[in-house]
């Protein structure tokens, strides 16, 4: 059965048929959804989610574009967030220098503040990192972030960089990009990441793998990612599901 690491189906995209499509995931083979908060506000609807369905959980926490959400009251309420059963993860949060909306500065000392609020609360922590491949590196090498551990979701940077995440003790999340035409360097990734550090993650509704691309994404999409995994490490599908399952649950501690 298949881990779903990172999925937001809090998103307005889901709207029409959120509750439909949530009640046929199990009997597709999607045993565990970890619906991840980005915001204020989709960290509670993350948390409403998993309260309604037993086999989804959360994560707490706001991506660097929408850190201007928080001040001392706001990450108080959140850390609270953090003790509720289902809360697994502190997520996502990180650096986001694509859309560069948000003062550097202000990214940075919030990115720390979370990976802080994780080591304290026991929690791994899903860390975004777009176009920002060293500073997010060098703040989670100075934070000691191996003690805290978690993924590096959505993975975008170089085979070398992932193999340093791996020895400090990440994971790393694979999702639909490895099956695009032009995601060369993502084959080269899961060619060079050893499978008991990898996770299979849709990041839905975004990065529909191949033959969805452009469409909206959700987990049952996942069976395409984790074929072509499964070709690149020339293993099967069914290994491949399953040792991205355990990894996830030793992840989360589920
Ligand atoms: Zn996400």
């Amino acid at each position: 059965m298949i881990f779903e690491t990172h999925a937001h189906y809090d998103d307005e995209a889901f709207d029409e048929d959120r509750d439909m499509l949530l009640s046929v995931m199990q009997e597709n083979g999607i045993e565990y959804i970890v619906n991840v908060g980005a915001n204020l506000k989709s960290t509670a609807a993350s948390i409403a989610l998993a309260q309604k369905y037993p086999f989804i959980y959360a994560a707490a926490g706001v991506h660097p574009s929408d850190t201007e959400d928080l001040d001392e009251e706001s990450f108080l309420w959140l850390k609270e967030q953090c003790l509720l059963e289902k809360v697994v993860a502190v997520g996502e949060i990180g650096l986001d220098y694509y859309w560069d909306n948000v003062e550097r500065s202000v990214q940075k000392f919030w990115f720390e503040r979370q990976l802080d609020l994780a080591r304290e609360m026991k929690k791994p922590v899903i860390i975004h990192s777009r176009d920002a491949a060293k500073d997010t590196f060098d703040i989670m090498a100075a934070k000691n972030a191996g003690e805290i551990g978690g993924v590096v979701h959505c993975y975008s940077y170089s085979p070398e960089m992932a193999l340093d995440y791996v020895k400090m003790g990440f994971y790393i999340g694979i999702g639909g990009v490895v099956t695009f035409q032009n995601g060369k360097k993502m084959k080269e990734v899961v060619e060079a990441v050893p499978m008991e550090c990898l996770l299979l993650e849709t990041d839905s509704p975004y990065l529909s793998p191949v033959p969805n691309r452009g469409k909206r994404n959700t987990s049952l999409n996942l069976p395409y990612v984790a074929q072509k995994i499964a070709e690149i490490k020339g293993i099967s599908y069914d290994e491949v599901i399953a040792i991205t399952a355990d990894n996830a649950k030793k992840m989360y501690k589920i």
